[in-house]
């Protein structure tokens, strides 16, 4: 397909947008004036070609400036990074957050997602759409999970133009609502002091390592990081050297937490030892999985830690460059790191020479604009070449072929931050927390119906139950009728499964899974089976369409559920319940990536665990 516009031309402000991302264009071949004298017979430039991967940071630009990616400033940015406007169109609908459409200069995103479900958040929805009337519709957008799950119902304000700002804010109501969507004077508040979100660093703060600074550091100072032991770490990694980093990650046998469990310290070695240059170090803080938001705040709140883990596995994998991608969704975590990086490149601790021990490492962050399959290591990496972000297929493995086709390391925040825990310590010290199998503490993320939601740090091998009770158990001492565990690719357990030891071996043994740490609590009013649907039509949303089991498969889940809750079966409730576990196995068995795969996890585990459809937990 192409896609040709040749009356569309960009505003000033939409150049200006550009420019500001790109630098202004030294030749006609780029987008600028084009000068007779030098390029009448021959092509100067072609740098622009090199930039590609400048393509979402400049979608950014324009959303942000214009409110919508218009045809002219879609045309402006094809010329000056030189890429076909179909291929650019086709980046630009790619993701949620950006409109190829007209938008108004101020709009709001309304989760919609499990936990604002649960808080209330149609019945939100519902009254701001009366309150609007049809003609301000686009005003208010749903929204996928926010990421603020413990301060539902959550919402994303964006502001368009030359005071152009996100801002995420939880939870909401219509007063709070109102003003920033009629253009009146409106602060930001919150219903709870930001630190709420680790209800641990509030208490005694005993045995806490992950969220050791969380609510002391303030996360905006350099200094204060230093002064609680900041940077020590990466001073340990250098004296180790490269080849001991990677001995304490394997003794360690720290294993990833966003879900995959892969051993940390065997991918580093992996990207160390290829001899193709340069290597890639990624810090995957894309953390979309409805029910999570530990990365945030570990992000928001001691986001230095996050920059010298990264610049610790930088070393040890021999990166030259890192990247931070970072959800579009988490403006307050964007401008934390941001600050951080600025500081750390200032006071030696990045750059061609770090901590003056004659290595060099660079960090950039990307924004991503929407799109839960970024969170797919892949796709995260096509997204930052600035194309759409769709799956690779494996193998290659990012080891030896990730961003930009070079070795790529890649871990999430979590897993990252954990490192200084193992240099800290020692890798075997370190592997004697939690259980032989699932070493180091872990992180957890409450929310629904219990007591005190947020971000809680245990050791593996506590208990379901356990966990439930330091979170003060289920709110206003209701009954506990299910809890959704791992996520919307996770599964439903039941009130019979709280003492299932949280451990990487036990829930598997169990026939469920950590996943990214989602512990969703559902007490008896809540009515399941729309919860249930709630996921599929997750799934559906966010499948990137480029695998037929999942494209197709989504969308008959959802249907089929759809039809099972209106009563309107085809043929018998258990013909209908058949069909969708044949859809699941299909999609488990052919859909090309993690998202086919577990889209129907919840729903299975809804249906044989809970019984949700045969009047059971529903
Ligand atoms: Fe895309 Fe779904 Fe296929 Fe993954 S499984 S590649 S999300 S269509």
């Amino acid at each position: 397909m192409d896609l040709v516009l040749p009356d569309a031309l960009p505003s000033d402000d939409e150049r200006a947008a550009v420019d500001a991302v790109l630098g202004p264009a030294t030749s006609g071949w780029s987008g600028g004036e084009r000068a007779i004298e030098f390029e009448g017979r021959v092509a100067r430039g072609g740098e622009a070609r090199d930039r590609r991967h400048q393509l979402l940071p400049v979608l950014h630009a324009l959303q942000a400036r214009a409110g919508w990616i218009s045809p002219g400033g879609l045309r402006y940015a094809c010329e000056r990074l030189t890429v076909p406007p179909a291929e650019a169109y086709g980046v630009a609908t790619f993701y949620a957050m950006f409109s190829t459409e007209e938008r108004p200069a101020r709009v709001v995103h309304v989760c919609d997602d499990i936990a604002c479900r649960v808080a209330g958040a149609v019945n939100l929805i519902g009254d701001l759409e009366r309150e609007l009337g049809p003609e301000r519709e686009n005003q208010l957008l749903r929204s996928p999970c926010l990421g603020m799950c413990e301060r539902a119902p959550a919402a994303l304000m964006q502001t368009f133009g030359d005071d152009a700002s996100d801002t995420a804010m939880g939870p909401v109501s219509m007063e709070v609502l109102d003003p920033f969507l009629h253009s009146r004077p409106w602060t930001m508040m919150t219903g709870a002091e930001p630190v709420d979100a680790a209800p641990q660093a509030l208490g005694t703060r005993e045995g806490l390592r992950l969220l050791r600074r969380v609510g002391v550091v303030d996360p905006s100072s350099l200094d204060d990081y230093r002064a609680h032991g900041g940077y020590e770490a990466l001073r340990r990694a250098v004296e180790l050297g490269q080849e001991g980093v990677i001995r304490e990650m394997k003794d360690a046998k720290l294993l990833g937490r966003g879900g995959a469990a892969f051993p940390a310290g065997v991918k580093w070695e992996a990207v160390a030892k290829q001899s193709v240059r340069p290597h890639y170090f990624i810090c995957n803080a894309d953390e979309s999985e409805p029910g999570t938001f530990k990365d945030r705040v570990l992000m928001e709140h001691d986001p230095f830690a996050v920059l010298e883990s990264l610049t610790i596995a930088g070393y040890a994998t021999g990166s030259e460059k890192g990247f931070i991608y970072i959800r579009g969704e988490y403006p307050n975590a964007t401008s934390m790191l941001e600050g951080a990086i600025e500081k750390a490149y200032a006071h030696g601790f990045l750059g061609s020479d770090v901590m003056g021990e004659g290595f060099a490492f660079d960090v950039e962050l990307r924004r991503g604009a929407g799109a839960y399959i970024c969170g797919e290591e892949t796709s995260l990496f096509n997204s930052i070449e600035g194309k759409r972000g769709e799956p690779r297929n494996k193998p290659p493995f990012p080891v030896e072929r990730g961003v930009f086709g070079k070795p790529t390391g890649i871990n999430n925040v979590e897993t990252l931050v954990n490192v200084l825990e193992v240099l800290t310590l020692g890798g075997e010290a370190y592997a004697r927390i939690g259980t032989p199998d699932s070493t180091g503490p872990r992180l957890f993320c409450l929310s629904g119906c219990v007591e005190r939601p947020g971000a809680y740090e245990v050791e593996h091998g506590v208990t379901l139950r356990e966990l439930l009770e330091i979170a003060g158990g289920v709110r206003g001492g209701k009954a506990l009728k299910a809890i959704l565990l791992g996520g919307a690719a996770g599964s439903f357990v039941t009130p019979d499964d709280l003492d299932l030891r949280l451990t990487f071996e036990d829930s598997k043994a169990a026939g469920v899974t950590l996943g990214s740490g989602v512990v969703m609590v559902f007490d008896e009013d809540v009515d399941l089976a729309h919860i249930v649907l709630r996921i599929a039509a997750f799934f559906r949303d966010e499948s990137c369409g480029q695998c037929v089991p999942c494209r197709v498969g989504t969308v008959r889940q959802e249907e089929a559920l759809t039809r099972v809750i209106a009563g309107r079966a085809n043929g018998s409730l258990s013909d209908e319940l058949a069909l969708i576990g044949e859809i699941g196995q299909v999609m488990r068995d052919a859909s090309i990536c993690g998202l086919g795969q577990l889209a129907a996890n919840a729903v299975d585990s809804a249906i044989h665990r809970l019984k949700v459809f045969d009047g059971g937990a529903a």
